[in-house]
C-alpha cells in the first residue's frame, strides 16, 4: 500500500471523504459519501479502488460513518501521512490553511458564532479524526481564506462600524478553495502568470457564489457574513431586503427562525419553482413547458448576468468569465442564457464548444471574443494538496 493523504469534509448530515495517494495528490484513490446521517436510513457509499455501499444503523451518527468508512477502507489506511479537513469559515484569523493544534481547533470551535450550520460539524470531524489517528498530522483548509484579500470598501456593509468591531459582522465570501483551485487552473491552461490574470468566476453548485480575481486574488465575492447573501442557490434566497423578514413577521406571524429556515431550505430555485432545487430537473420540467420551472432559471440565471456585472466594478479588464460547479461545469443553456443576460459585454458564444463543456483549455466563446471558459473545479484536491504541503514542511 502506499502513503495517502485522507480528506474529510463534514457536513451537518453527511461526511465526504477522498484518499489520495502523496504521489499524485490529483487523482483519488477512493471517494465515498455518508449521507442522511442522524436519519432513519443513513448510507455510506464507497467508490474507486473499492466499490461498496453500507447500509448504516438507522439514526447512524458522524462517528458511526467514519468508523465503518475506516475499517472498509483499512488496507488503504496503513499508510496514512496526513488528514486535510474543509472548514467554513476561518473569519479573519486565517488567510491560508493551517496545521490544526489544540488552541487553532479552539479557534476554529469559536468561530461557530460566525457559522453555526458549518463550523460545529466541521470541528466534530477534527475531534473524531484525531480519537481514531492521534499521532497523524491534521490540516484546516478554509472555504473563507482565499478572500481574505477583499478590500475593506467591498467587505464593510453600511451598518454601525462596530458590529464589525465587535461582532465581526463583515462579508467574508465563500467556496474560497474552489475559486484557488479554478484560478491556478485557467493561469496555467492561459499559460499566464497568476499575478497578471484578471477572472470573474461563477462557482454553481447547490451553493453558488460568483467571485472577482485580479491578480490571482480575490478582490470581490458575492457571499458575505454566511453563505447565505448574492445568488439564488439550489434552496437559498441570495440577497433579500431585510426588511422582509419584518414583512412576513406582521403578514403571517413568522417568527425570526420561520424566516431565516425558508431562507436557508425553502427558497432558491426550489421556492421559485415550487418543484425542485435541482437544476437538472427544472431544466426538464421547462422543457416539458412547465413555466414555474422557467420563472425559477430566468431569475437564477439573471442574478448571476448582474452579479457578474457588480464584481466586474473590482477589475480593470477581464481576460476570462469562467462557470464552475456541477451547474457551471455540465450546463450548456445555463451558461448561454447567463451569457445573453449580461448585455453590456458583447460576447459571442461558440455553441459547439459551449455543448461540449469547452475546447481543450475549456473556452466556450468564439475566437477573437471576450473570453468565456469552463474550468472544472477539484476542491478535494486542494486540500489534498495544502495538506501534503503543510506536512511536509513541519
Ligand atoms: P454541491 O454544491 O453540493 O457540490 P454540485 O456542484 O454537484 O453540488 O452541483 C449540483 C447542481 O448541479 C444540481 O443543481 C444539479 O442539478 C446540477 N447539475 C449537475 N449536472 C447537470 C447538468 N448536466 N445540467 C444541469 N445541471 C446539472
Amino acid at each position: 500500500m502506499t502513503d495517502s493523504i485522507l480528506v474529510i469534509n463534514c457536513g451537518s448530515s453527511s461526511i465526504k471523504f477522498a484518499l489520495y495517494p502523496v504521489s499524485n495528490p490529483k487523482q483519488p484513490l477512493i471517494t465515498a459519501l455518508a449521507e442522511r446521517l442522524g436519519e432513519q436510513a443513513p448510507l455510506l457509499k464507497i467508490r474507486g479502488e473499492l466499490n461498496h455501499t453500507v447500509s448504516l444503523p438507522a439514526n447512524a451518527d458522524h462517528q458511526a460513518a467514519l468508523e465503518c468508512f475506516t475499517e472498509h477502507s483499512q488496507p488503504w489506511l496503513e499508510q496514512l501521512q496526513g488528514i486535510g479537513h474543509r472548514v467554513v469559515h476561518g473569519g479573519e484569523r486565517y488567510h491560508a490553511s493551517t496545521l490544526l493544534d489544540e488552541t487553532s481547533i479552539q479557534a476554529l470551535d469559536d468561530l461557530s458564532a460566525l457559522a453555526p450550520l458549518h463550523n460545529p460539524v466541521n470541528v466534530l470531524g477534527i475531534r473524531l479524526t484525531q480519537t481514531i489517528w492521534p499521532q497523524l498530522p491534521q490540516v484546516a483548509v478554509f472555504d473563507t481564506a482565499f478572500h481574505q484579500t477583499i478590500p475593506a470598501a467591498a467587505y464593510l456593509y453600511g451598518v454601525p462600524y462596530d458590529w464589525y468591531e465587535q461582532d465581526g459582522v463583515r462579508r467574508y465570501g465563500f467556496h474560497g478553495t474552489s475559486y484557488r483551485f479554478v484560478t491556478t487552473e485557467a493561469a496555467r491552461r492561459l499559460n499566464k502568470a497568476q499575478s497578471d490574470c484578471y477572472f470573474v468566476i461563477a462557482h454553481l453548485g447547490n451553493g453558488c457564489s460568483a467571485c472577482a480575481v485580479a491578480h490571482g486574488e480575490s478582490v470581490d465575492s458575492s457571499m458575505g457574513l454566511t453563505p447565505l447573501e448574492g445568488l439564488v442557490m439550489g434552496t437559498r434566497s441570495g440577497d433579500i431586503d431585510p426588511g422582509l423578514i419584518e414583512h412576513m413577521q406582521r403578514s403571517r406571524g413568522y417568527s425570526l427562525a420561520d424566516s431565516m429556515d425558508a431562507l436557508n431550505r425553502q427558497s432558491g430555485l426550489k421556492g421559485l419553482s415550487k418543484l425542485s432545487n435541482d437544476m437538472r430537473t427544472l431544466l426538464q420540467a421547462e422543457a416539458e413547458g412547465d413555466l414555474a420551472a422557467k420563472r425559477a432559471i430566468d431569475v437564477f440565471c439573471f442574478r448571476v448576468a448582474r452579479q457578474f456585472a457588480a464584481l466586474s466594478a473590482s477589475l480593470p479588464t477581464i481576460d476570462a468569465v469562467i462557470f464552475t460547479g456541477g451547474i457551471g461545469e455540465n450546463s450548456a443553456m445555463i451558461r448561454q442564457r447567463i451569457i445573453a443576460a449580461w448585455k453590456f459585454i458583447q460576447f459571442r458564444l461558440d455553441d459547439t464548444l459551449n455543448q461540449q463543456h469547452g475546447d481543450d483549455m475549456g473556452r466556450i466563446s468564439q475566437r477573437g471574443a471576450p473570453l468565456v471558459m469552463v474550468v472544472a473545479t477539484d476542491e478535494e484536491a486542494m486540500i489534498a494538496q495544502d495538506t501534503l504541503e503543510l506536512i511536509q514542511h513541519d
